[in-house]
């Protein structure tokens, strides 16, 4: 096990899938700020685009995301219309000077709508983009996956997709509310794998109410055994104040904090010992994947959906909560999805909350990149070098991190302590408590 430093881990933490974080975002002010920052991509741009679909057929009793039931058909088909119209509106901004790389779809379970909806959403993809060539990836919940699911994704060239496992346990899976059979997973795979799909990705949890490392051991092996080229491992969290679902759960058995640092420290070194290499804290994927092969060219960076060898710093969001990402700037769409459908009829983009970013927050951006992304990272340069230090000495004194001359590398030991290390060169965090998790 890594060794074991309950006091560093004290403080709840971003998971800085963006920097500044979500805690950071104020109502957006200015007019037309989404579409100015869209109308301003360059001549040529490489991007990315994010489709969000806020909808599961059945809700999971842990789970933390904005979504809600996808049983009312009126509703479901207002939203697609909303978000064809958004497609057009962003497409008909950047007119004919960019070329779009890769193309993700998020939710919720994007698999919540019909086969024809998705259909309808590739077509006006490829009327309103430049994604000829673009890679796809989809995130899909297993229990609503068929056949013809699969062969709409091969038919629509889908590449990579990404399926909610998080336990293979029965008895943990009836306790959150998330019955799926290793048989439905391993069908849905097969049929992924025999549609093209080739690059599959297992959401899979620890600390999960009612799992014991046992549990976490046994999930792992099948996992190993399917195979999938990425594995994204996270720490469950129960936040029961703040989302009433969770209080559905039967808690009585929760790991504490040392359980799950034995589970994360259990996870690790299963997956690293089947072959998988390890990206940052919570990813793994095969050495020849695409994830893999970035990271070791130090090429992974952060973004909302984790770790990503994305290069494009324009990543555009569509869909109710949907973020876009600028050089500059982090822009998020209306969370309410009325508020966002009102918004869309008018014929505009809108973005409701972000935040811009001055040249000394992408100077600690980096910095906290860097070390979730590669484990070590300049600081010479920041102001206040004696403070940093200070704050660095217990990590230090511990062997978690190596200092040399305004550089620092993070040990091998220090896997679950890359967050809060992050955390030191965030200054929004010095003074504020935030509504983060666990950092394991
Ligand atoms: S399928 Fe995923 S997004 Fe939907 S309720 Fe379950 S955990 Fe949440």
């Amino acid at each position: 096990m890594w060794p074991y430093h309950p006091d560093l881990l004290r403080r709840p933490v971003p998971r800085y899938t963006s920097y500044p974080t979500a805690a950071e975002f104020r109502p957006v002010g200015e007019d037309h700020v989404l579409e100015n920052a869209v109308a301003a991509i360059p001549e040529g741009a490489e991007i990315s685009l994010y489709l969000h679909i806020p909808y599961c057929n059945t809700i999971c009793h842990y789970c933390a995301c904005n979504t809600g039931r996808a049983n009312r058909q009126k509703r479901l088909q207002a939203y697609i219309d909303a978000l064809l119209a958004e497609i057009r509106i962003m497409g008909e901004l950047l007119t004919s000077k960019h070329v779009v790389k890769r193309i993700a779809f998020g939710g919720g379970s994007p698999n919540a709508i019909s086969t024809q909806e998705f259909a309808h959403l590739i077509a006006a993809l490829k009327d309103s983009f430049h994604v000829d060539r673009a890679e796809i990836s989809v995130e899909l919940d297993p229990r609503d996956f068929d056949g013809e699911w699969a062969a709409m994704l091969g038919q629509s060239g889908v590449t990579h997709a990404s399926m909610g496992v998080q336990t293979f346990s029965a008895e943990v899976q009836q306790v959150i509310g998330r019955v799926q059979p290793y048989e439905t997973i391993a069908s849905a795979m097969s049929q992924l794998r025999a549609h093209g799909v080739q690059s599959i990705n297992f959401d899979m949890m620890y600390g999960l109410p009612g799992q014991t490392g046992q549990d976490l051991s046994d999930s792992l092996d099948k996992t190993i055994e399917l195979r999938p080229e990425r594995i994204a491992l996270f720490g469950y969290a129960h936040l029961p104040q703040r989302i009433a679902r969770q209080r559905r759960m039967d808690t009585s058995i929760m790991a504490n904090q040392l359980q799950r640092f034995a589970m994360s420290s259990l996870g690790y070194q299963t997956l690293v010992r089947a072959g998988y290499e390890a990206i940052g804290f919570d990813h793994f994927a095969l050495p020849d994947d695409p994830m893999a092969v970035a990271a070791r060219a130090g090429e992974v960076s952060r973004n909302f959906q984790g770790y990503t060898h994305d290069p494009s710093p324009w990543l555009l969001g569509m869909g109710a909560t949907a973020i876009s990402l600028f050089p500059d700037r982090i822009l998020q769409n209306e969370k309410n999805v009325g508020a966002w459908r009102n918004a869309v009829s008018t014929g505009r983009l809108t973005a409701s909350l972000g935040v811009h970013r001055t040249s000394r927050d992408e100077a600690h951006r980096q910095i906290i990149e860097d070390i979730l992304c590669r484990g070590e990272a300049e600081i010479g340069g920041l102001d206040g070098a004696e403070t940093y230090a200070e704050r660095l000495a217990s990590f230090e004194q511990r062997g978690l991190i190596e200092r040399d001359d305004g550089h620092i590398t993070c040990t091998d030991s220090a896997t679950p302590y890359l967050r809060t290390i992050a955390a030191i060169f965030d200054p929004y965090r010095h003074n504020s408590k935030g509504g983060f998790s666990s950092a394991i």
